[in-house]
């Protein structure tokens, strides 16, 4: 009886539709922290930027790319982190909704399984949730161009809120009066406030908050101490040395060459 209602229904499955993605292209899902505006408030996180946020999105992230197949590189910023898979790929038949969803689950369910390591006694008040879209870029000059915008997009936002919060923790302003006194002015005049009014150099504020997240696999030697008895003598510990993949984590400019040309492996040509 299973089997006949299986024929009987299964015809429904040709409702879904194709959402494969186009070969050769790099896969990029974007994720996004849901009203995390909200979430940064009701949390209590440090102004304009909380450590502890930034290390548990990339804690989750490193998850992400550990758990999941064909991962090259990902770069992450406030409730943001992009995931690029690489252009050969062919996990999940390359279909979208299952690499964009597996990222988004994968991605929630860290966040909330690793809040403890970041946040100790501090309560998770209520679930997150994160939403996640699917970009395919063909060339890697495209691809480039995406990761080096929302680097772009890291630093506009963190010098504004950087002087924002200056204005207000350190200015005695009001926030509508920071806001205010910050309308119109260029990154050249916002750099002139923090230096000439506060002493403050934005070029060595931290890295991590001025560059984001860049997350990219890498060899390592790895020597571990393995007990070993040999025939006819002592037991006794040898060092064994190999080559193992792990994920390591940049605070650095990857918009110009330099960080490419030094991790020549991540994009494929
Ligand atoms: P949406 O659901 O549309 O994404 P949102 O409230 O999440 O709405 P975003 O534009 O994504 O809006 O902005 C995220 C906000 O989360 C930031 O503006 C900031 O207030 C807060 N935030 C995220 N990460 C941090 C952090 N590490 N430290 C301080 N605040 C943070
Ligand atoms: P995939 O990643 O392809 O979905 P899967 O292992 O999750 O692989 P499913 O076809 O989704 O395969 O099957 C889920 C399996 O999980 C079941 O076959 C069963 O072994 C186990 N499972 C799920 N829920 C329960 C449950 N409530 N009690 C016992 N076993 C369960
Ligand atoms: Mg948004
Ligand atoms: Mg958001
Ligand atoms: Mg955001
Ligand atoms: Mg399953």
């Amino acid at each position: 009886p299973s089997n006949m209602a299986k024929s009987k229904f299964e015809y429904v499955r040709n409702f879904e539709t194709d959402d494969t993605c186009l070969r050769n292209c790099y896969i990029v899902v974007r994720l996004d922290g849901r009203n995390f505006h909200k979430f940064a408030e009701q949390h209590e996180f440090t102004k304009p930027n909380d450590d502890r946020a930034l290390g548990l999105m990339s804690r989750s992230a490193r998850s992400v790319m550990e758990e999941l197949e064909d991962i090259v590189i990902a770069y992450g910023q406030s409730d943001e982190f992009s995931f690029v898979f690489k252009r050969t790929s062919t996990w999940f038949k390359r279909r979208a909704s299952k690499l964009m969803t597996h990222v988004a689950s994968q991605f929630s369910s860290s966040y909330v399984f690793y809040w403890k390591e970041f946040f100790g006694e501090q309560p998770l008040l209520y679930p997150p949730g994160f939403d996640g879209r699917v970009v395919l870029y063909p060339s890697n000059h495209n691809l480039r161009d995406y990761l080096s915008w929302r680097q772009a997009d890291c630093h506009i936002n963190n010098l504004y809120n950087t002087v924002f919060w200056t204005l207000v923790q350190k200015g005695g302003l009001t926030t509508a009066q920071a806001e205010d006194r910050l309308k119109g002015t260029l990154a050249a005049d916002k750099n002139e406030i923090l230096f000439s009014e506060f002493h403050i150099n934005y070029n060595t504020e931290p890295a991590v908050h001025r560059k984001g997240t860049t997350l990219i696999w890498e060899k390592r030697d790895e020597t571990v101490l393995k007990r070993m008895k040999l025939p006819n003598e002592e037991e006794k510990d040898v060092a064994v040395t190999r080559s193992r993949r792990r994920v390591q984590a940049h605070h650095c400019d990857i918009i110009g060459e330099q960080f490419w040309e030094e991790h020549p492996d991540v994009l494929e040509d």
